[in-house]
């Protein structure tokens, strides 16, 4: 990933921030702010998720989703889709409309068209970030986890977190990572904390990360100390590098990585929008 990209990015998470923001102060839920970030985040060609997805090995694009409210524990997600833009509004959908949390391949493919959601060309998706002009690459973020997710806390102390994926480039098509799964990818819960989770997935998911950093927070551990925790039981346990985004019930965030960048952003309150990698 060059600077330029992580420039790019930096302004995609900025951009989230503010309209994750700008659902609560309308007096939007929590999920709903998680949805707006995470839909700017797809759109965002230099991520990979919705457009600028990886291709799978056979030169496909499968998307996973995953998206939680932290007030009711009630979750969606959505693996192997193909031909969206936006997998976390199908994986909200999912939610409220399928009867079940969790849609794979030709199944989810047929709930998508079931309630007529959009669909696009696998075109929209593909972008070719290797073709950018050398003079503009000025430096390389090698390692960079471009998965995407959100978390918010509202006024009413709900809490809601979301995350969406490419997944890893050149996977074997079927794959699915982390980032669907419930506890792995992503968990909220009032009780605790929002937490979603970027890096390594077949590392990610042996040890439950979201969950885990949530059920820290239960011990009493900020957000912060928590995301920080659990990098490094990620890191003892399975050698594998991630990226944590978190905010507990009592509104304090908290982030960490063992990856070489992670661009995030936040808003509290009327405070201008934190940029930080
Ligand atoms: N966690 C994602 C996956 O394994 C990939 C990533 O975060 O870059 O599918």
């Amino acid at each position: 990933v060059s600077g330029t990209q992580l420039v790019e990015a930096r302004q995609a998470c900025e951009q989230a921030a503010t309209a994750g923001r700008e659902v609560l102060a309308r007096g939007g839920s929590a999920l709903d702010a998680v949805e707006a970030a995470v839909i700017i985040l797809e759109d965002c060609p230099v991520l990979d998720a919705g457009r600028g997805s990886y291709p799978n090995s056979e030169g496909f694009v499968e998307m996973d989703a995953l998206i939680m409210d932290g007030r009711t524990l009630e979750m969606g997600a959505i693996a192997a889709i193909q031909r969206v833009r936006h997998p976390v509004t199908l994986a909200r959908r999912v939610m409220d409309k399928s009867g079940h949390h969790f849609l794979v391949g030709p199944g989810a493919d047929a709930f998508a068209d079931s309630i007529d959601f959009p669909r696009c060309d696998i075109s929209e998706l593909l972008v070719d970030n290797d073709q950018e002009p050398a003079e503009l690459a000025v430096a390389s973020v090698p390692g960079l986890s471009d998965t995407v997710g959100a978390v918010a806390l509202d006024s009413h102390g709900n809490v809601a977190a979301a995350t969406s994926t490419g997944g890893t480039p050149n996977k074997r098509p079927g794959r699915v990572g982390d980032s669907p799964l419930v506890g792995c990818g992503a968990y909220a819960d009032n009780w605790t904390a929002a937490v979603s989770a970027t890096g390594y997935g077949e590392a990610l998911m042996r040890v439950v990360i979201s969950k885990r950093v949530c059920d820290l927070v239960g011990t009493g551990l900020s957000a912060a100390a928590a995301c920080n925790a659990a990098i490094r039981l990620l890191e003892e346990r399975t050698g594998g590098d991630g990226g944590l985004i978190a905010v507990d019930a009592r509104g304090q965030v908290g982030w960490a990585y063992n990856t070489t960048a992670m661009p995030y952003a936040y808003a509290t309150g009327d405070s201008p929008v934190v940029v930080g990698h």
